[in-house]
């Protein structure tokens, strides 16, 4: 069956990183059969440029009506006075809620040939292999009552932490799932110690992990979790948590790797997911050809594994990555740690002839 694939490359070296993207999905389409058609559309600060709108609402028609959407980044010093609602980050936000994007996924992989470019002791980061699976619209940021708000002629000011069984179930088991094709073992991070919610958000994944007798479940509380990640990062397989916890865990084990250019993210809903590098638009560094792509093809891998149903592909991108590194290669930001410097172009090139080279199984 025929699959189609929104590109939006957005500003910066969001153009250069989904152009190498590209060269892989067509790649991989093609190896297994797969059908897979793409389009390209304008986003953010292009988009702005073009018709004055963050996003057209044509362009997020696409998207509704795609498999998968694979953005590069947006935003860059030309952009930054325009008003609010003309901010190429608008484009995100709508993408984001039009497309019911609640669950987010990062993985952070130390691999065994960059230990030391993290800022732990690479006995520390060892084998270190975890996926932040963050609930991405609701909690704290989005609870009602929210404002500052006036109480006997003083301000307050008011956020509300709140979460449904519904939307913790969905999350839990989007947490559970992803768990049955990795180690089999979730850690679920709240703060139930003291918050009602968290009490909830526990019993309820609780309840779930019922549905999955292959993974074992943890608790963690949340600052027992943010020393965890620094003390023995290798514990974790999948860690599970709400909106703000996620957010804020989420950046402290990206941190691990050392590097910003490597790490991928997808944003998953009942519709299509949208996936992207963690990095921005780089305006410092960008149509120079040096930006690392590895981040935004590390995110088609997951598009591979969670919205185009192809776990092999996944697996062989992932692993065609992890030989390009092992072989000495990397990007100018990862020079220290590389034998061999290539440009952006090079690297999606390194990446594509070492996925040719991969045998898979029958
Ligand atoms: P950034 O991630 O763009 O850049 C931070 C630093 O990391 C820069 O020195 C940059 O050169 C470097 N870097 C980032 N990605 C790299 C890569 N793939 N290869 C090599 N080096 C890389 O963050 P910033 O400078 O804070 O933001 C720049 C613009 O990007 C801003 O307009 C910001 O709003 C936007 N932004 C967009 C997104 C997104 O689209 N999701 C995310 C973050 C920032």
């Amino acid at each position: 069956m025929s699959k189609f694939i929104v590109l939006l490359p957005g500003d910066g070296i969001g153009v250069e990183v989904v152009g190498e993207a590209k060269k892989i999905i067509d790649y991989l389409s093609e190896r297994y059969k797969m059908d897979i058609r793409t389009g390209t559309y304008l986003v953010g600060g292009a988009s702005l440029d073009n018709c004055n709108e963050p996003v057209k609402d044509e362009v997020v028609e696409a998207c509704l009506k795609a498999d998968a959407v694979l953005l590069g980044a947006v935003g860059g010093p030309k952009w930054d006075d325009y008003p609010a609602d003309k901010r190429p980050e608008k484009a995100l936000l709508r993408l984001r809620k039009e497309l019911g994007l609640y669950n987010n996924l990062r993985p952070v992989t130390v691999f065994d040939s960059l230990k030391d470019a993290s800022p732990l002791r690479p006995e520390v980061v060892n084998g270190v292999d975890l996926l932040v699976v963050r609930e991405l619209t609701g909690g704290l940021y989005f609870g009602q009552p929210k404002g500052i708000i006036e109480e006997d002629g003083v301000q307050v000011g008011v956020d509300t932490m709140r979460y449904s069984v519904p939307e913790i179930e969905r999350i839990a088991r989007a947490a559970f799932d992803a768990a049955l094709v990795r180690r089999k073992k979730v850690t679920s991070v709240d703060k139930a110690n003291i918050l009602a919610s968290s009490q909830l958000w526990r019993k309820t994944v609780e309840r779930i992990a019922g549905e999955y007798p292959d993974v074992t479940l943890e608790h963690m509380l949340v600052d027992n979790c943010a020393m965890q990640l620094i003390r023995n990062p290798s514990q974790f397989d999948v860690i599970l948590t709400e909106n703000m916890f996620g957010d804020i865990l989420s950046d402290e084990a990206a941190m691990l790797t050392g590097s910003i250019g490597m790490l991928p993210s997808a944003s998953l809903g009942d519709g299509p997911g949208m996936y992207e590098p963690v990095h921005g638009s780089a305006p410092d560094i960008a149509g120079q050809n040096i930006a690392n792509p590895l981040a935004t093809l590390a995110s088609v891998a997951l598009m591979f594994r969670y919205s185009l149903d192809h776990e092999q592909a996944a697996r062989d991108l992932e692993s065609a990555i992890s030989h390009v590194l092992d072989d000495g290669y990397n990007c100018k930001d990862m020079s220290r740690h590389a034998r061999k410097v290539l440009s952006t172009s090079a690297m999606g090139d390194q990446v594509l002839k070492t996925l040719k080279q991969i045998h898979t199984p029958a």
